[in-house]
């Protein structure tokens, strides 16, 4: 086990900033989430830690050893990948043995390490077995084991349930997580699979362009993003986003007059701000109440998910996604009013920075 620091890295390809001034803790055991769109920066950032890239500036202590020019193989780390590569000609056994035959493991240590993270992972009655003779999540047990055999003291996994179907990567996400709370080895792993990062982490750190945007618990993620990036990137629907204003006399979200509670008139007063919401707090009714923000709205779209339905509505040339239960009525055209009660809204400023705000809603 160990601590990971991250101080102020950044890692150039050339002209390419693909990392900048990338500063980060990962506590002893803890499993964090690098979550990001392709190409921010997130494989970088974990080839970092693994010792394959050299920083073009900043540290990387493990504890407080300066591991920041350290070869891979210094450094004590098990890399999962996202194809588990398992050598399709060698029994399980063997292929869990692998990292240590290479490294010339006596046959007695080989044989008892082996068997050890095999019981570990419960899959010591299947070291005879082939590769192709495994189910996916079998699979991905064994080259967690492999990487487990060499006894790291950190974990990395570069989007490991990628190749599974969607079933699969539920059941087998869940089982990782309980494995990784079980052997407590700090954990770092990569994905852009916002519902896997929310499932999983302890801390989820999400990168855009290079650049960590927010660093938090999967709740403060989802319920507090500090960025309309993080709110547009998270939630199936994600977050609405809507510009309002004040002119003087209304208030306007996306050019419509609207009526919201007067403390609410007071404090966006003069302002130009982004009005953010989750799906699920979207309310649809007949009539606006007092304590929300109402708009009034036309039902576009109708979408059945089985318990839930997906009602998207038009705010002038915005669409917005409601999720209300099945059991709701609707229909297309509906006349209805979209309210959101002020404990449920998120507001952002004109760059999309979340607005710290004292309490003015109360
Ligand atoms: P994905 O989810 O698609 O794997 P990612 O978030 O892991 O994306 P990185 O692979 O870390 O992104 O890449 C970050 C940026 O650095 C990208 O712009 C990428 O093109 C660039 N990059 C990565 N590796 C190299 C390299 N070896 N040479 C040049 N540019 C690179």
């Amino acid at each position: 086990m160990a601590r990971i620091v991250l101080e102020n890295i950044t890692k150039k390809f050339g002209k390419v900033v693909a990392l900048d001034g990338v500063s980060l803790q990962i506590e002893d055991g803890e499993f964090v989430v690098l979550l990001g769109p392709s190409g921010s920066g997130k494989t970088t950032l974990m080839y970092l830690i693994a010792g394959i890239y050299k920083p073009t500036a900043g540290r990387i202590l493990f504890d407080d050893r300066d591991v920041t020019f350290l070869p891979p193989k210094e450094r004590n780390v098990g890399l999962v990948f996202q194809n588990w590569a398992l050598y399709p000609h060698m029994k399980v056994f063997e292929n869990i043995a692998f990292p240590l035959t290479l490294k010339k493991f006596d046959k007695k240590t080989i044989f008892e390490r082996v068997h050890q993270v095999a019981s570990m992972l419960k899959i010591d009655a299947l070291l005879e077995r082939y590769p192709w003779q495994l189910s996916g999540g079998q699979q991905q047990r064994v080259a967690i084991a492999r990487a487990l055999v060499k006894q790291p003291q950190i974990l990395l996994f570069d989007e490991p349930l990628s190749n599974l179907d969607a079933l699969l990567r539920i059941s087998v996400r869940t089982e990782l997580k309980r494995l990784q709370k079980d052997l407590k080895i700090t954990s770092v792993y990569v994905t852009h699979d916002q519902a896997e990062a929310l499932a999983i982490a302890d801390r989820i750190a999400v990168i855009n362009n290079g650049k960590l945007v927010q660093v938090g618990t999967p709740e403060e993620i989802y319920n507090k993003p500090q960025h309309t990036f993080v709110a547009s990137f998270i939630g199936n629907p994600p977050t609405n986003l809507l510009k309002a204003k004040f002119d003087g006399t209304q208030l306007l979200i996306e050019g419509k007059p609207v009526r919201a509670p007067k403390n609410f008139l007071d404090w966006i007063a003069g302002k130009k701000i982004v009005l953010g919401f989750r799906p699920e707090k979207g309310l649809l009714l007949e009539r606006a109440i007092e304590e929300a923000v109402c708009i009034e709205v036309q039902v576009y779209e109708i979408e059945s998910m089985g318990r839930e339905q997906i009602i998207t509505v038009s705010v002038e040339q915005t669409m917005v996604k409601i999720l209300r239960p099945s059991e709701e009525r609707f229909f297309i055209s509906q006349k209805l009013f979209l309210c959101v009660e002020l404990k449920n809204l998120m507001l952002f400023n004109e760059n999309g920075e979340a607005l710290v705000l004292k309490d003015p809603l109360s």
